[in-house]
């Protein structure tokens, strides 16, 4: 697995026209737990083909060590926070879609809603 280092976003794996690879920001290294982490979980993106894997993403906000050092990478390194965008672009030039977090937006935008609508 061909792994890029890049210098923003925190991580992903890229596939497109039969190949794939993973990117990730070079800053997480000062971080060696979130780095090593990280870096199972994009290679664990890569053996289900790039399919969207929701327990793989749970099984990220149950390691408390891990959110605790992404929370530190992200508010040191203000780069990554392109993470948080559904749309990024590889370093390749290609657009990658971030099916996680479209669907954690879809989800607080029914949430806003049936407050607004006072369902709940
Ligand atoms: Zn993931």
């Amino acid at each position: 697995m061909q792994v890029y280092f890049k210098e923003n976003g925190l991580a992903d794996f890229v596939s497109g026209n039969g190949v794939g690879w993973i990117e990730i920001n070079r800053n997480l290294k000062k971080y060696p737990y979130a780095y090593s982490k990280t870096l199972e979980h994009e290679i664990s993106h890569s053996k289900s083909n790039g399919v969207f894997d929701i327990w793989l993403e749970i099984k990220q906000f149950i390691d408390l060590k891990l959110i605790k050092q992404l929370f530190l990478f992200t508010i040191t390194h203000p780069k990554s926070w392109n993470q948080f965008s559904p749309i990024s672009k590889t370093i390749k030039g290609n657009y990658s879609l971030n099916f996680f977090i479209m669907l954690v937006m879809v989800m607080v935008l029914m949430f806003v809603g049936a407050m607004v609508y006072g369902v709940i």
